[in-house]
């Protein structure tokens, strides 16, 4: 199976980028409601419709859903590019539609994805309800749990450019879970087969990507809707889409979300997760909190007279402005910062900071300024 190929092939040309809608996914679901395969399965706190859409006559039920957050819509456009592929009546999609029958909600939080935030509209976080159930999303996704009865949940999201695999200078460009049932963290047979198929998923991705897989962190909140299912007894897995380099857009890691999905099918329908693979996936590198957007290194920083050579860093706010998202670069920090990287990385040599207020770069204020005067920076990047 060439997944390069399949990808180039199914992409959903339509959608791109950071911002998706329900205005963006609607003309699809559209399209693909030719027997009744969307539906309305509830509204939202302002009132927009939470689509599903379901394919598949197979006895092994999955469900989908992306966007729970709202402003993470990579692996809505993956989930797309998926159903494409679905859709397209070759022996691949046919064999995946005699053994699945998939439910996918592609924008759980149609609020947030319009207002581009992680949280919906009465800013609760919905991946910190699912044992109050106190926001109508989080009841819809769990009322389909109780009626679809899934075999599998993925739960599809993704993670900020802080994240790095390990500490070796990798960007986690995909990261994974196989949530925690008790708080003791234990593995039955439902978490193993979550680990296995992330095993198995992290073997093929490192062909592509080596290095650049990540482990989340397994501490046990049974608030999140992983942990939840999990303890309800469904294998549920997490994907977190996360940077690769130079690809702040999201459409490379797009696809790496894909390549998981098929490859997660694949590994479920040759029931291929009778091994215990626990000790390959204790050896995928741990996700940490080591990379900012920019850093620049040895700079010189007159701050009252004393002469310093350090380094700061940047990072990147993700502003909607008018239906666009604005990637506008802030001074986070200033220091040695020792165990960290930047995606971005200027070696200063020594040259000399200064900006339109001051000569020190101060937390909190963009990252326009000067080095000795004559090297600009602009949003965080060299200007030529
Ligand atoms: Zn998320």
């Amino acid at each position: 199976m060439n997944l390069e190929q399949l990808f180039n092939q199914y992409k959903e040309q339509s959608i791109s980028g950071r911002y998706l809608t329900l205005d963006h996914i609607k003309p699809l679901l559209d399209k693909l409601n030719t027997n009744n395969q969307v539906q309305i399965i509830g509204k939202s706190v302002l009132g927009e419709p939470i689509y599903s859409y379901q394919i598949g006559t197979g006895k092994t039920r999955v469900y989908l859903w992306s966007q729970m957050h709202g402003n993470e819509s990579t692996t809505t456009k993956a989930l797309f590019d998926f159903i494409n592929l679905l859709n397209d009546e070759t022996e691949l999609s046919k064999k995946l539609l005699e053994t699945f029958t998939f439910y996918s909600i592609p924008i759980l939080n149609p609020d947030g994805a319009r207002l581009y935030t992680r949280a919906n509209a009465n800013e609760i976080d919905l991946n910190r309800d699912s044992q109050d159930l106190t926001q109508p999303e989080s009841n819809v996704l769990r009322e389909v749990f109780e009626t679809f009865k899934p075999d599998y949940c993925f739960n599809l999201h993704d993670q900020r450019t802080i994240f790095g695999a390990g500490t070796t200078g990798k960007p986690a460009t995909v990261s994974f879970l196989a949530p925690s049932y008790n708080e003791e963290r234990e593995v039955n047979d439902n978490r193993l087969k979550a680990i296995n198929i992330i095993a198995g998923i992290t073997e093929e991705l490192q062909k592509y990507i080596p290095g650049q897989v990540g482990r989340f962190d397994d501490s046990f909140n049974i608030n999140c809707i992983g942990d939840t299912f999990q303890f309800l007894g469904v294998p549920t897995i997490l994907f977190e889409a996360g940077h690769f380099p130079d690809d702040y857009e999201r459409e490379i890691t797009r696809k790496f979300i894909f390549f998981s999905l098929i490859l997660s099918f694949k590994l479920i329908s040759e029931n291929d997760l009778v091994d215990n693979r626990f000790g390959e996936y204790l050896n995928i590198s741990q996700n940490n909190v080591v990379f900012y957007d920019f850093m620049y290194k040895n700079v010189k920083i007159n701050y009252d007279g004393i002469e310093i050579i350090t380094n700061f860093v940047a990072q990147y706010k993700e502003e909607l402005i008018e239906n666009k998202i604005h990637f506008n670069a802030y001074i986070v920090e200033v220091g040695e910062l020792e165990k960290y990287f930047g995606h971005y990385e200027y070696d200063a040599k020594g040259q000399e900071y200064s900006d339109d207020f001051s000569n020190f770069p101060k937390v909190g204020q963009k990252a326009n300024f000067y080095l000795n005067k004559n090297v600009k920076f602009v949003n965080g990047l060299i200007k030529s």
